[in-house]
């Protein structure tokens, strides 16, 4: 178990239209009203249902954030959303490069970059994903893969930039599936992260760096992963779209800090 502060961030891919949405945090406001200081609690809903969920949860302890952004700053790019459109619409964290934005809609490791330095000048905190795919893991190839990840990712970054990033690793194969890393690989994968990050940033940024896992977390299997003393939270898909189940993570999560 780590001293970082536990962070529970909901997925909720191209779920939650602004009614749905409310209808969501609704459930979630009426099953969890007190929250601790302990931990961080997050949502990031589409686009379209940002502001609503910004101004819904205006009072609450939860926070809001956005899946993706583009890294320019405005102009002839249709259908895409700048980090100062994020920040104006209140959010304060952003995913960038889940693996379904790889896989398909061909985000490369160059990008991410860009996407993470856009949304850090505008002070938004990036939740930067990374993880190997099945057939990488049977190859003994996921440490190699996720480091290329991570480094391309921080590339032109100072260690004290590194310090406002988080990083999800989210194996793809345990994304949607069902099948959860076991806790023993999750702690490996999240110190050999946080060994690389020392190497590219030092000792005091690898030890504040909050690095979540992901990949069907839900509330049986939560506890074993989130007390992985590399695990500093979750980024949890599936079981976000359910207020029952968000809300007892966010439990758990309280319980265990
Ligand atoms: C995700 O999409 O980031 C994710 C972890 O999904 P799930 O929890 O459904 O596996």
């Amino acid at each position: 178990m780590s001293t970082r502060q536990l962070l529970i961030a909901g997925n909720w891919k191209m779920n939650g239209g602004p009614y749905e949405a409310a209808e969501l945090l609704d459930g979630l406001k009426s099953l969890k009203k007190n929250f601790t200081d302990d931990i961080d609690v997050l949502v990031c809903p589409p686009f379209v249902s940002l502001s609503m969920a910004v101004k819904y949860l205006h009072s609450s302890d939860i926070q809001v954030g956005a899946q993706n952004l583009y890294y320019e700053d405005n102009g002839a790019f249709t259908g895409e959303i700048s980090a100062s459109m994020l920040a104006e619409s209140g959010c304060n964290y952003v995913l960038v490069g889940h693996s379904e934005r790889r896989e398909y809609f061909g985000e490369t490791d160059d990008m991410i970059n860009k996407k993470i330095k856009k949304a850090m000048a505008e002070r938004i905190v990036p939740i930067i994903c990374v993880g190997e795919k099945l057939e990488t893991r049977k190859n003994d190839g996921h440490f190699k893969f996720v480091s290329d990840q991570i480094r391309a990712a921080y590339n032109g970054l100072d260690s004290v930039q590194a310090l406002d990033t988080v990083i999800a690793y989210e194996p793809v194969w345990a994304i949607g599936t069902g099948v959860t890393a076991t806790p023993e690989q999750a702690q490996e994968m999240h110190a050999f992260i946080r060994q690389e990050l020392e190497a590219l940033f030092g000792n005091d940024t690898a030890g504040a760096v909050r690095i979540l896992y992901g990949g069907s977390m839900k509330p049986e299997n939560a506890e074993e992963l989130l007390t992985q003393e590399d695990v500093d939270g979750g980024l949890i898909g599936g079981a976000s779209l359910s207020a029952k189940s968000f809300a007892e993570l966010i439990v758990i999560a309280e319980n265990l800090s």
